[in-house]
């Protein structure tokens, strides 16, 4: 099945669900046991199946299955947020004592995650403030466990060098992770590029209504466990499941089985059944929703980029863009909706003087919106930080919306003449 079909109607099963047209919202907690030997089967590893919301739900196995699909993997992990999905995803792989490279130019929040939570796990994150693998490679040592990335950057909207990094990781025997929040899979697909697990923030496009936090782990199949032999956790055994061995037993899917059974089981950070169901309505959409963003996005980007009072315009598919190559090579059909851009005036009566745009720290929802980051999402890092980042003062980070093109350019166009009054 090709995109649209998997992503409108992949993994229905009528008879299994009553013949309900729309996936239906299975609201449980447990599932009964048909006899003792199923469940000690069952919490045995020995066969797969339901036994609590928390390890598995009907609801979001199909939100799983889909995505997964979209995404080319062997399987996903729904989880309660993009951040829940990242924290697993490297817990999923490392331990006190090991190490992660990533770039400094990362989402705030997984930036926080990596540079204070870890660091209280014993887990070291290098971060590079520049795009050159040379640099990712200086960093790599023997406990390196994995390169993190994000495939296009949020806030700085940089595209990486997902075939690079991928190639870079594999040379040390590691995978490469990429955050695919951003372009999601109908614009992007870190797989094809080498990337071995990705992860996503359902929070914003997969839903893409702005409704419903979650995230998803998934897992391309590809990376061996055991030839790279750094990787314990999944290539001996689980004292908790009775010495089972996930590369032995679960083969490609050791890492995405190991992060239900093992992690979700512990951290508990699940996905509601009722979010995967927004998620899944939003999947129903996406391609629909992803090239309308695209094609509005361009508009305002290509408006803004002849604009008089503007300082700078980013956004990936603009030919003046450093990243027009890279995003020509990583992303078909449009760069997403998240551009960039620096206002020759006063930023706060630039915000507050539109009225179209919703000031609200989000992305990849059908409204616009607008984020300032220096003053919120990136409000906790220092300066020296923030220029790290590439944060200036003037920067406004927006989320282009489902709006006509034309409304969304006047409502900027306003905002910019009330910023130099
Ligand atoms: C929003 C976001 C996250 C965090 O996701 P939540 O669902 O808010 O926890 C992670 N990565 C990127 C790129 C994001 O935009």
């Amino acid at each position: 099945m090709r995109f649209e079909t998997i992503a409108t109607s992949g993994f229905i099963d009528l008879e299994k669900q009553n013949h309900t047209v729309s996936t239906p919202i299975y609201a449980n907690t447990a599932y009964s046991f048909d006899s003792v030997q199923y469940a000690i089967d069952l919490f045995d590893l020995k066969i797969g199946g339901d036994i609590y919301t928390r390890l598995s739900n009907p609801t979001n196995d199909i939100m799983e299955k889909r995505i997964a699909a979209l995404e080319g993997g062997v399987g996903a992990l729904a989880t309660s947020s993009g951040m829940s999905a990242i924290l697993i995803a490297v817990l999923n792989i490392t331990s006190a004592g090991d190490e992660v490279v990533t770039s400094s130019k990362i989402y705030g929040g997984t930036y926080n995650l990596f540079s204070k939570t870890f660091k209280q796990f014993g887990i070291n994150v290098k971060f590079i403030n520049s795009d050159d693998l040379e640099d990712y490679e200086k960093a790599i040592t023997p406990k390196t466990k994995c390169i993190y990335t994000e495939s296009i950057g949020n806030p700085r909207i940089k595209v990486a060098d997902i075939e690079g990094l991928s190639k870079l990781a594999h040379k040390y025997s590691i995978p490469l992770i990429v955050d695919n929040t951003v372009p999601t899979p109908y614009l992007c697909k870190p797989f094809d590029f080498g990337a071995d697990i990705v992860v996503h923030s359902t929070t914003k496009y997969l839903s893409g209504h702005g409704n419903s936090m979650g995230g998803v782990i998934v897992d391309s199949g590809k990376f061996d466990w055991e030839q790279s032999g750094k990787f314990d956790m999944l290539t001996t055994p689980d004292e908790s499941y009775h010495g089972v061995v996930y590369t032995r037993e679960f083969k490609d899917a050791a890492y995405i089985v190991k992060s239900r059974t093992h992690l979700i089981r512990d951290l508990g950070c699940c996905q509601s059944p009722f979010n995967s169901y927004l998620t899944i309505l939003g999947l129903e959409t996406l391609h629909v929703r992803m090239e309308r963003h695209c094609q509005n996005t361009m508009k305002v980007a290509e408006y803004l980029s002849n604009h008089p009072h503007i300082n700078f315009v980013i956004y990936p598919y603009l030919k003046s863009s450093p990243d027009y190559e890279s995003a020509k090579k990583y992303l078909t059909h449009g760069a997403s909706s998240l551009m960039g851009f620096g206002v020759d005036g006063d930023g706060r009566k630039f915000i507050e003087a539109l009225k179209l745009f919703i000031h609200a720290t989000n992305l990849g929802d059908v409204r616009s919106i607008i984020t300032y980051p220096a003053g919120t999402t990136h409000r906790q890092l220092s300066d020296e930080q923030l220029k790290l980042a590439g944060i200036t003062k003037d920067y406004m980070r927006a989320s282009i919306g489902l709006e006509n093109a034309d409304d969304i350019i006047e409502d900027i166009d306003n905002a910019i003449k009330v910023s130099r009054t």
